[in-house]
């Protein structure tokens, strides 16, 4: 596999020695390795040993026809770029060959720069196939990756809930519970609540990426769901014994987006805030509008962040090593949440830390007029 510009091996078939030589000369300027073959069935041959990532073949040729050519390469690879040569009197072969699998066709006569640019184009077309397929298999594998690790971090906490369960069972059994019920109890309890948040939080992202959930756009205004998110963790936060503060416009902190998704980014940027702060800490939530964005952050006095950590804080199941990720429980999936949801609105984030001193989360989204615009001039745009 290579790159733009890397050579490639380009197998010519093509029973016309003078035409096998012409193509030779031409394409080897180019850079490329080509070898040529007089025969369907010689070409074949080569192409399953060389592996090439073009193919050029003549379509009239006596024994295997152009078109069996075609259509057997194609089966040895599939990604392989196969250009036809045809006379003017085979173009409806042509477009046979372009049924069974050619990418394209050159009429002959043709002069060397018409091969090079067909050449060039059919090498940059397998250069864009073999991307997709390489993102395609970093995605499931990352899948896969995905289905192992929850399926791990579900295993620990259920085993914990059964052992739990089934010595609670074998002491009622023997009447000698007593003093340790309470305390079994709430550790299931504790165990189940975090399985909970992490299906949650699972699901969340699902739903992320089947585009469901960030694909609806409407005005929002983010003075109006922020104070709302606020006053549901003043509990918690009293608790923590964390102070929260909000200073939102009136007016002005419109996005477009879906107030689904601006919920769980702002839940999950909030709950963090509590989460990772210290007692008798603050917490400030600032927005304003900056030209066409609006942006809004999230302050806290807490732990901070390490610098090191920083680049991989967005990424799934990252958590800070240390005593904060063992005295918080946490999945690590709420800020790749977060990301994903920002980048589906055309927005950013990105955090200010300063390890023992607090973190500041700022997130910037297109204001609604602004992406409504935006939208307006794609449509209209053939
Ligand atoms: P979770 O909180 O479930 O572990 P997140 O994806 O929300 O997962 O956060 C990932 C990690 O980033 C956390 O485990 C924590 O170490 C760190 N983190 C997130 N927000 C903050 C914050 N406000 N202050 C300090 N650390 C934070």
């Amino acid at each position: 596999m290579s790159g733009p510009g890397e050579q490639e091996v380009i197998v010519v078939i093509d029973d016309d020695a003078a035409m096998r030589l012409s193509c030779r000369k031409i394409l080897a300027k180019l850079g490329h390795r080509v070898e040529t073959f007089e025969d369907g069935t010689q070409g074949l041959e080569g192409v399953s040993r060389l592996r090439p990532g073009l193919v050029v073949v003549d379509l009239k040729m006596p024994g295997l026809s152009g078109l069996e050519v075609v259509a057997r390469v194609r089966e040895l690879d599939p990604l392989v770029v196969v250009v036809v040569i045809t006379g003017y009197a085979t173009i409806d072969t042509a477009v046979e060959a372009m049924k069974a699998g050619a990418y394209d066709f050159l009429p002959k006569p043709f002069s060397p720069e018409e091969l090079r640019l067909i050449v060039n184009r059919s090498l940059e077309r397998r250069r864009l196939s073999l991307e997709a397929r390489r993102a395609e298999m970093d995605r499931e594998l990352l899948r896969r990756r995905f289905v192992t690790f929850v399926s791990h971090q579900l295993q620990t906490p259920l085993a914990a809930v059964h052992q739990y369960l089934s010595v609670l069972q074998q002491f009622e059994e023997t009447g000698a519970v007593e003093g340790k019920r309470r305390e079994w109890i709430e550790r299931c309890l504790r165990r189940a609540e975090e399985m909970q948040t992490l299906i949650r939080d699972w699901l969340t992202l699902a739903r992320l990426e089947s585009d469901r959930l960030a694909r609806e756009r409407a005005p929002v205004d983010l003075g109006q769901i922020i104070p709302n998110i606020l006053a549901t963790y003043e509990p918690l936060a009293a608790e923590e014994r964390v102070t929260l503060e909000a200073r939102l416009p009136e007016t002005g902190c419109t996005v477009a987006g879906d107030p689904n998704c601006l919920n769980v980014l702002f839940d999950n940027l909030i709950t963090n805030a509590i989460k990772y702060n210290r007692p008798e800490g603050r917490i400030s939530v600032t927005a304003g509008c900056q030209g066409e964005e609006v942006e809004v952050a999230v302050a806290d006095t807490g732990v901070g962040i390490p610098p090191q950590c920083r680049e991989r804080l967005f990424d799934e199941f990252f958590r800070v090593r240390g005593e904060g990720a063992k005295k918080t429980p946490g999945t690590g999936l709420g800020l790749a949440i977060c990301k994903r949801i920002v980048t589906e609105l055309g927005g950013s984030i990105t955090v200010e830390s300063e390890p023992g001193a607090g973190s500041t989360f700022r997130v910037r989204l297109p204001a609604w007029r602004a992406a409504a615009a935006r939208e307006d001039r794609t449509e209209s745009t053939p």
